[in-house]
C-alpha cells in the first residue's frame, strides 16, 4: 500500500480520516437513572454511609465474585486501608511495578513500609521472573497491576507468593469486571482494590472498594474505613485506629446505576478491542497487549499499544502527531517509571533502580487510548485501524518531516 492510495497524511497537509462532525462517546455517560438516583438521595435527607452504600457493596460483591466488599473514598485510601489491614507497616518490603498510576506506590509509602519496583514483561505487567528477583525476607506482599484491564500471570505470581507465605493484593484499578480463568478481578489473589474516579469504567467522581473473600480482612478493612468501629458495637465504640474514608450515598446511589450498564459496556470494550488487536496487530511495528486464553472476561480501562520505532519506520512522538491530527485520540503514556519521580528521588535510596522494559514503554514505545473510545461502533475502530495504516504507508515521509 503506497501513501496515494491512502492520500497525504493530515498533519501533512493531506484530508483527515475522521474529520471534527465524527464524535467519540464521551465519558461519563448517565441518563435519567442517575438524576433519580440522586435526586432521591437528596429528598431522603439521609446523605451518609447508609442502605445505598450497602446496597452498592453487596452488588459489587457479587459483580467480581467476591464474598465481602468495603468501599472507600478513594482507590487511593483503599490501597492504603488494605495495607494497613494486613499489618504491612515500618521494615516491611511490598512489591510493586514501577510503570503504574502513583498511588500503587505511594500508599506502601504512607502505611511507612518500601515499595521495590520490579520490571515488567510484554504483557506491561509485573514480570514473574522480576518478582522472584525482588523477593526478600522483608517481602510483605505482593502489588501486581492488571495494567489497562490485562492481568499479568497469575498462576506463577500466585505460585510466588504461596512459597513466600505472603498475599497477593490485586490493584485491579483498572480491571473491572475483567476474569482470569472465570475468577473476578480482586478474588485470584487475597483481595483486590477498585477505584471509581471520573476517569475509570465505573465512577461516581471519586470513590473505590475492597473485595476479599477473608472475612477478618473485610472485618478489618470495615473499621478502619469507619473510624475504628466495631460491627454491632455501639457508634462510639472504637477499636482500631481507623480514619474516615467512607463513601457518600450520593456516590453510592451513582454507582449502583453506573454498575447497571458495566456488564453491557465491558463486553462491547473486548468486542471492538478485538477489531483494534486484529486490525492494528497485522501492521507491522504495532503490538498491542498479549492476549491469553487465561483471561475469560479481558476488562479494557486503555487500549495499550507499543510503536516499535524501528519497525514501524517513525518516532512514536510522529506517530502519535499524526494519528491525533487524523482523528484517532491516543497519547504517550506515563512520562517516567515511578522510581524517576521526585517523589522517589528525594527518598532516595533508588538510584540504581533499573526497569528497561517499564523504561522503553515510557520513553520510546508506549502509547494508550482511552476507554470510552472502545464504546464506539465497529466503523469507529475502523477509522482507528485505517488512520494506523495510513501512517504506516506514509512513515517514511513522517520520519523525514519537521515533526
Ligand atoms: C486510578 C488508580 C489508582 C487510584 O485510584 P484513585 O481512585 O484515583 O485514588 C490506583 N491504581 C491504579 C492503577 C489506578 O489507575
Amino acid at each position: 500500500m503506497g501513501s496515494s492510495e491512502h492520500g497525504t497524511l493530515a498533519v501533512l497537509g493531506g484530508a483527515p480520516v475522521r474529520g471534527p462532525e465524527k464524535a467519540w462517546p464521551s465519558w461519563p455517560q448517565f441518563d435519567d437513572a442517575e438524576r433519580a438516583a440522586l435526586l432521591g438521595v437528596l429528598e431522603s435527607g439521609k446523605w451518609f454511609y447508609g442502605d445505598r452504600v450497602a446496597a452498592f457493596e453487596g452488588e459489587w460483591a457479587a459483580f467480581q465474585g467476591a464474598r465481602h466488599c468495603v468501599t472507600a473514598n478513594s482507590g487511593t485510601t483503599a490501597l492504603e486501608i488494605v495495607l494497613q489491614a494486613l499489618g504491612i507497616g515500618p521494615g516491611d518490603e511490598v512489591i510493586v511495578p514501577p510503570f503504574t498510576f502513583v498511588a500503587t506506590a505511594s500508599a506502601v509509602l504512607r502505611v511507612g513500609a518500601r515499595p521495590v519496583f520490579a520490571d515488567l514483561d510484554h504483557t506491561w505487567c509485573l514480570d514473574p521472573d522480576r518478582v522472584a528477583e525482588a523477593l526478600t525476607p522483608r517481602t510483605k506482599a505482593i502489588m501486581p497491576v492488571h495494567f489497562g484491564g490485562r492481568f499479568c500471570d497469575m498462576d506463577r505470581l500466585c505460585d510466588l507468593a504461596a512459597d513466600a507465605g505472603i498475599p497477593i493484593i490485586e490493584d485491579a484499578c483498572h480491571a473491572w469486571g475483567g476474569h482470569w480463568k472465570g475468577k473476578g478481578a480482586g478474588t485470584v489473589g487475597k483481595c483486590g482494590v477498585f477505584s471509581f474516579q471520573q476517569s475509570k469504567n465505573i465512577t461516581a467522581g471519586e470513590g473505590g472498594a475492597i473485595v476479599t473473600d477473608d472475612d477478618a480482612l473485610a472485618a478489618m478493612c470495615r473499621s478502619l474505613t469507619n473510624c475504628g468501629r466495631a460491627a454491632g458495637m455501639p457508634w462510639y465504640h472504637h477499636e482500631n485506629p481507623g480514619t474516615n474514608v467512607r463513601l457518600t450515598e450520593f456516590q453510592a446511589a451513582l454507582l449502583s446505576c453506573q454498575l447497571a450498564r458495566l456488564e453491557e459496556q465491558t463486553l462491547r470494550r473486548e468486542r471492538n478491542a478485538m477489531i483494534l488487536n486484529n486490525g492494528l496487530g497485522a501492521v507491522e511495528g504495532l503490538i498491542p497487549q498479549p492476549k491469553s486464553n487465561r483471561i475469560t472476561r479481558r476488562a479494557y480501562h486503555l487500549f495499550c499499544l507499543r510503536v516499535d520505532e524501528e519497525a514501524f519506520g517513525c518516532t512514536r512522538a510522529q506517530f502519535l502527531a499524526a494519528a491525533n491530527a487524523e482523528g484517532w485520540p491516543v497519547a504517550a503514556v506515563y512520562p517516567l517509571p515511578l522510581y524517576e519521580q521526585p517523589l522517589f528521588r528525594k527518598l532516595g535510596g533508588y538510584e540504581g533502580v533499573r526497569c528497561p522494559v517499564a523504561e522503553d514503554l515510557c520513553r520510546r514505545s508506549g502509547t494508550w487510548t482511552t476507554h470510552e473510545k472502545l464504546l464506539g461502533t465497529e466503523e469507529d475502530m475502523g477509522d482507528i485501524v485505517r488512520i494506523a495504516e495510513k501512517i504506516k504507508a506514509s512513515a517514511a515521509a513522517l520520519r523525514a518531516s519537521d515533526l
